[in-house]
């Protein structure tokens, strides 16, 4: 028989630590391999899939776009894409939209705008700053400011005049910022680092920091925007505006899109010419993700959601007391949450496999959840079932 696993390393450059599982196709929040089993997926994509799979207007709107037209390319306005944009800016803080594939070509996209946007009052306003434990993605620019050595140590030299800041540290972001800072990128919580949230504290700080220097407030929302948090961007529970925010995963629905959402001030410092993109805001992606924006500012979507969160946290919460020597803190909100395990966390993922659970361990010892934001009660009960067997293994 067929193993896609062999043939994919045989053939796909091994840069991936694949799951071995041939899947054939998706459905809700389950994934069903060729040998006919069944896998709960507590992935959803790294937090793409947020209608989980084979989601119906997902498919119909794929369909009728594809039946009018897929690429055009930037010359021309398309209409997915205005409706997407228009929807962004009504529903935000932003007046405009740029748009690219992915995660961290948005976030390229915002490093060029900040960089010029410091060119505007001085020649040496070029400092960028991001947080150690930072993910914000995996090209040179982004790159540099992914303050992990395991993603940066091979790569050097980086981008110049990047400086990095002690996550949620007002002493140390203070004795690295100055008049020659054009940007500070902060993630409102820290999903590759292992779901660390920013402090209400420090986000203060930043405001008035970010004022005091002149330099742009860029949030990173590629993986707690989209509702994943409750809301459309995570920031939106504190009390301020970022001048940039930066989206992908979740925004097209499933395809790929990403997107740089700028403040009004910001409008004109991009200019025809200096950024672009062959696939930026494809129609078809737009088209999707328009629908997904739709459906996480609607009330209902959001109250049903609400109410999975609670029960998950409830049962986080009793199973915290129940095995306190496994787990030692629940962080996180809404659908994007860490369970620190210490030393257990690979022991979990891997019994987890065996019940045919599909559970992801980042920064080593936390269990991160992100599951499908539409994904059932009845599979979330599943879900907590299995958890539950899986500590009381472990105890065992
Ligand atoms: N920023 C954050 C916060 C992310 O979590 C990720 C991906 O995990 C990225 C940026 C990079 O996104 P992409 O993989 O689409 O380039």
């Amino acid at each position: 028989m067929r193993s896609l696993y062999r043939e994919d390393k045989e053939y796909v450059l091994n840069v991936y630590n694949r799951i071995n599982l041939d899947i054939v196709k998706g459905e809700g929040s389950y994934l069903y391999t060729s040998d006919g089993d069944k896998y709960l997926d507590m992935y959803s994509g790294i937090a793409v899939n947020l209608f989980g799979h084979k989601h119906e207007e997902v498919i119909t709107r794929i369909i009728e776009q594809s039946q009018k037209y897929i690429h055009l390319s930037n010359y021309f306005a398309s209409e997915p894409v205005v409706n997407l944009a228009k929807l962004l800016v009504e529903n935000s803080f932003a007046s405009k939209v740029f748009f690219a594939n992915s995660g961290t070509e948005a976030n390229e996209a915002a490093i060029k705008l900040a960089r010029k946007f410091g060119k505007r009052f001085s020649e040496d306003k070029y400092q960028i700053l991001s947080a150690h434990n930072s993910f914000h993605g995996r090209t040179c620019g982004a790159l540099s400011l992914t303050c992990q050595s395991k993603y940066q140590d091979d790569f050097r030299p980086l981008l110049p005049g990047v400086d990095y800041f002690n996550f949620n540290d007002i002493a140390d972001l203070e004795s690295k910022v100055s008049d020659k800072t054009c940007a500070v990128f902060v993630e409102i919580i820290q999903g590759e680092g292992g779901i660390w949230e920013v402090s209400q504290e420090f986000i203060g700080a930043l405001v008035q920091l970010s004022k005091k220097h002149n330099f742009l407030i860029i949030v990173d929302e590629i993986q707690t925007g989209m509702g994943r948090t409750g809301d459309l961007f995570a920031f939106e529970k504190f009390n301020f505006t970022p001048h940039i925010v930066t989206s992908a995963k979740a925004l097209g629905g499933g395809i790929p899109l990403g997107a740089m959402l700028v403040a009004e001030e910001l409008e004109d410092v991009l200019q025809p010419g200096d950024h672009g993109s062959t696939f930026g805001g494809n129609p078809l992606a737009c088209s999707v993700g328009e629908f997904a924006v739709r459906e996480i500012v609607s009330e209902e979507f959001c109250n049903e959601m609400k109410e999975k969160i609670s029960y998950l946290f409830a049962e986080f919460n009793k199973f915290k007391t129940k095995y306190p020597d496994i787990i030692k803190e629940i962080r996180g909100r809404g659908f994007i949450i860490g369970i620190e395990v210490g030393k257990y966390a690979n022991r979990i993922k891997e019994i987890a496999f065996e019940k045919k659970l599909l559970l992801n361990v980042t920064n080593t010892t936390v269990v991160r959840l992100l599951p499908a934001l539409n994904i059932k009660m009845s599979e979330l009960e599943e879900f907590t079932r299995l958890f539950d067997e899986i500590l009381n293994d472990i105890r065992e």
